[in-house]
């Protein structure tokens, strides 16, 4: 009997009529998957985003509007835990290691178990040896811990010139985009270019727009860097592309890397391509709602390319979107505006933190004075000292403005910096962090912390095998959910 049910079995697997793992009756597994990390990107990075597009779309709207993005009417939602080894508040390292890996390790770790003895086999290698072709597209340094935790194996994720080496001597990625290399010649600046190693192992190059933009489905493996980085070796704000593109300056988006990484991969046996939105992370730790909502419009913007491929593709594409952790402890609702919100405020906000940055190393070089600086706070936030406007200062705003600033203009290592301005900035330049609390805070935002937090994190899925991604599991399992659609076996 066991006999005829095994043959009957076989057979029937023969015919396709059986499903494989983690497959509901019927469906096949996807030749096409993207999925989408938002690094740092938590509910109320998605919620806050959602409200501020609603609100400036809808100005006269009477009941508050929540706008769609492209990925949170995906039919299927679920809900991941994030902890590692190490904390309930875990990294970026860890928890990629998680999804890659369906394994869990230590803050800081990539790919190896937590006694640093043995190595874990990633999604990206099996879906490589059943013949898909791999993409890792980041907007921050490719060589940084969510991409590479698609490629590499590392004890400690700062080591970047190994991990980018592994990349580019391994055979797991055949499309490795965005940022640049934080290390290129090593930490000791000793070591033998990457780049010369990327061309020595036959990847061709892509560093310029244009070149970028005409890449095409090709043999060769692919390393396109936008030729415009800001800090880091990362894409520049969204936030700042947008603005600087309407001066006349000519930048690439994640979206335009996620465009390219389709025409390099697309091949009869399909690709995986794993996108980072990695600065929605670094924009919540110091604090910038209005461009961290700028960063989650552009992975919005890059999911959206995904799923215009996907209408091409309808029964073979599978896309996911979710985070790795969240960042800042961000939420909609602050003690001084209580129940009033006022995302419209945001708009006002014309530069990252990390572009203002620079303007106030102006004003300290110049000796510039409080009264110049406002002006500058004005230009770029909106926050004004004219009575009776939406963003007029109050003066208890001004006193922190005033505070921040005299720590500002004092040259960075004669700062003194106690527990007290520590709370208040985090690190990052005073005044810039001073004007992005209040701006928040005035729009009804606020954050309790500079680092991650422990909150669980939303998973969106579209398309093929979608619906194993819903309910609320750990985010190990966004690793064997994959592996199960996929039908690999691990
Ligand atoms: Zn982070």
């Amino acid at each position: 009997m066991k006999k005829t049910l095994a043959f009957l079995c076989a057979l029937l697997l023969m015919l396709g009529s059986i499903p494989a793992l983690g497959l509901a009756e019927g469906e096949s597994t996807p030749k096409y998957v993207f999925l989408f990390i938002g690094d740092g990107m938590g509910n109320p990075q998605v919620t806050a985003t959602q409200y501020y597009e609603g609100s400036v779309a809808n100005p006269e709207a009477v009941m508050p509007v929540a706008a769609q993005l492209s990925f949170t009417d995906f039919e299927s939602l679920g809900m991941v835990t994030t902890y590692d080894a190490s904390s309930f508040c875990p990294d970026s390292a860890s928890t990629a290691t998680s999804m890659a890996s369906g394994e869990k390790t230590l803050s800081g770790v990539l790919n190896y178990n937590v006694d640093l003895s043995e190595t874990f086999k990633l999604v990206t290698e099996y879906a490589k040896e059943a013949g898909k072709k791999i993409g890792v597209v980041s907007s921050v340094s490719v060589d940084h811990a969510t991409p590479a935790a698609y490629y590499a194996k590392a004890q400690s994720r700062n080591l970047y010139y190994d991990i980018a080496v592994q990349g580019l001597t391994g055979t797991t990625v055949d499309f490795l985009a965005g940022g640049g290399l934080l290390q290129p010649t090593g930490k000791e600046k000793d070591k033998e270019d990457a780049m010369e190693i990327a061309k020595q192992n036959g990847w061709t190059i892509a560093n310029t727009n244009e070149d970028i933009r005409a890449l095409t489905a090709t043999d060769s493996r692919v390393l396109a860097i936008s030729p415009v980085l800001q800090e880091s070796q990362a894409l520049v704000y969204e936030i700042d592309r947008v603005r600087r593109v309407a001066e006349g300056e000519d930048i690439l988006s994640l979206a335009d890397f996620v465009t390219a990484g389709i025409k390099v991969l697309d091949n009869e046996n399909g690709f995986f391509m794993m996108c980072e939105g990695g600065k929605i992370d670094w924009s919540c730790h110091a604090n910038d709602a209005a461009t961290s909502i700028h960063e989650t419009i552009a992975l919005s913007d890059a999911v959206q390319v995904a799923l215009d491929f996907a209408a091409e593709h309808p029964e073979d594409t599978l896309i996911i979107v979710t985070a790795d952790h969240e960042t800042g402890g961000m939420t909609i609702g602050f003690a001084t505006t209580a129940y009033e919100t006022h995302f419209n405020y945001l708009t006002n906000q014309k530069t990252s933190y990390v572009a203002f940055d620079s303007v106030i190393a102006a004003l300290r070089d110049s000796g510039a004075s409080f009264e110049d600086a406002l002006a500058e706070i004005e230009l770029y936030y909106g926050l004004t000292t004219t009575p009776e406007k939406d963003l007029t200062l109050t003066e208890a705003e001004l006193a922190s403005l005033s505070a921040a600033y005299a720590l500002s203009m004092t040259a960075k290592d004669q700062r003194v910096i106690g527990d007290a301005e520590a709370l208040l900035y985090g690190g990052y330049e005073p005044l810039s962090m001073a004007v992005s609390h209040i701006i928040n805070n005035k729009a009804g935002l606020s954050f309790t912390s500079y680092a991650h937090t422990g909150l669980q994190v939303p998973v969106y899925a579209r398309g093929v095998g979608a619906d194993a991604f819903a309910g609320l599991y750990d985010n190990t399992d966004i690793f064997t959910k994959t592996m199960d659609v996929l039908a690999l076996a691990y």
